[in-house]
Order: structure tokens, then C-alpha cells, then sequence
């Protein structure tokens, strides 16, 4: 399986995404069909899916949003680590990708804790705040077009409550493929929005670069 590390060599990367992992069957064999398929490079490292669920505890989260679900492997990662009466809105429109992930969040006992709407995301998230979700939400994972981004990064925001958070994957690159090692992330699709973040009084972020770089953000 090829690795998605912007910062590690092959070596170190495969210790800590298989050796240094305790990965759950179910969420490696979702991992290894994901990458038998077409675009199954679109999907996260398990390092990145082993932060998803680590952050998720460390907060506390019981709410949370996923914008971009393609086979459910980050929705398994935080909708193992929620607790019983936690809830993981799921946002995608392939009927064909998210089917792959019912399978597994069926078989991990998580299918209950996560609410699957094949909608627009946009609207969706328009939905969720016309319901009242706004301030409601403890965490977000956006992971789709990178194109909507920043309007995904703005209605989410308005979701979360203060001391929420969001990982935003690929914040390095400009589409599923650009995690090479002689990138240049100032020409990155994302470099608007990563300064505008850097430079955004409503939160405190960071880029982490594990798998193909998140944008770590707390809500104030
Ligand atoms: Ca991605």
C-alpha cells in the first residue's frame, strides 16, 4: 500500500502507519478495499485517521460533521471514537463510494452513530444552520473538492461551538495527487485560504504535516 507522507521517508512512514499503529481489523480491511478501487488514493493515511479519532476523545466530541465521506474510513475512524450517543453527520454524493462504507460501519457497530446525507455538502451544512445546528457541533473533518473549500471552512465554522475543531485534509496540495515531495505549497490551490486561516481572529490553527498535511483549527 503506498503512503501519503509529506515529510517522512517510505521507512519511517510505513513504522508509523502500520508498525506504530493499533488499527482495528474492520478499519484495515475498509483501508485495503479503498485502495484496490479507482481513486483510492483520495482516501487518508491511518495516521490521519488515527488523529481523527484521537482528537475526537481528547475533546470530547458527541457532534460532529464530515464534509467528504468517499468510503467511509475517516466516518469509521470518528464514529468508533464518539461515545454511544454520539452523532457523525456524513456529507457526500456518491451513492457508489459511501455503499463500500456502510458495510464496514455496519460490521464495526458504528452505523447507528452516523447520519449519511447524499446531498451537495453546501447544502446540507445549509440545512444543519436553518435547523438551528449552528453553535452545536464539537468537530468537523472536510475532505472533498477542494475548489469549495473555503465556503465549506466558513459554514462548518458556523457550526461548531467555541473550542470546536476542524481537520482539513490535503491544505498542502491542490488535489488527490499533489502529495510529491518536491511540492511547493505557495502554489497550492489552498494557499489563499491557508493565510486567510493563519490570519483569522475567530480561531487558533496549525498545519500538521501528517498524511498529505491537515489544517488543525479551534474554534474561539
Ligand atoms: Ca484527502
Amino acid at each position: 500500500m503506498a503512503f501519503k507522507s509529506l515529510v517522512a521517508s517510505d521507512s519511517v512512514a510505513r513504522y508509523v502507519n502500520e508498525e506504530m499503529l493499533r488499527e482495528p481489523d474492520v478499519q484495515k480491511r475498509l483501508r485495503a478495499e479503498t485502495a484496490g478501487i479507482p481513486h483510492g488514493g483520495m482516501q487518508i493515511s491511518s495516521d490521519q485517521g488515527a488523529l481523527l479519532s484521537l482528537l475526537v476523545k481528547l475533546i470530547g466530541a458527541k457532534k460532529a460533521i464530515e464534509i467528504g465521506t468517499f468510503t467511509g474510513y475517516s466516518a469509521l475512524c470518528v464514529a468508533l471514537a464518539l461515545p454511544a450517543d454520539g452523532k457523525l453527520i456524513a456529507c457526500d454524493i456518491s451513492e457508489e463510494w459511501t455503499a463500500i462504507g456502510r458495510r464496514y460501519w455496519r460490521e464495526a457497530g458504528v452505523a447507528g452513530k452516523i447520519d449519511l446525507r447524499l446531498a451537495p455538502a453546501l447544502k446540507t451544512v445549509e440545512t444543519l444552520l436553518l435547523q438551528g445546528g449552528a453553535g452545536t457541533f464539537d468537530f468537523a473533518f472536510i475532505d472533498a473538492d477542494k475548489e469549495a473549500y473555503d465556503a465549506y471552512y466558513e459554514g462548518v465554522l458556523k457550526l461548531l461551538r467555541p473550542g470546536g475543531l476542524i481537520a482539513m485534509d490535503n491544505v498542502l496540495g491542490s488535489g488527490p495527487n499533489s502529495e510529491s515531495a518536491d511540492y511547493d505549497p505557495a502554489t497550492s490551490k489552498m494557499h489563499a485560504l491557508n493565510l486567510k486561516i493563519r490570519d483569522d481572529a475567530r480561531v487558533d490553527a496549525m498545519i500538521a504535516t501528517v498524511g498529505a498535511g491537515f489544517m488543525l483549527v479551534r474554534k474561539r
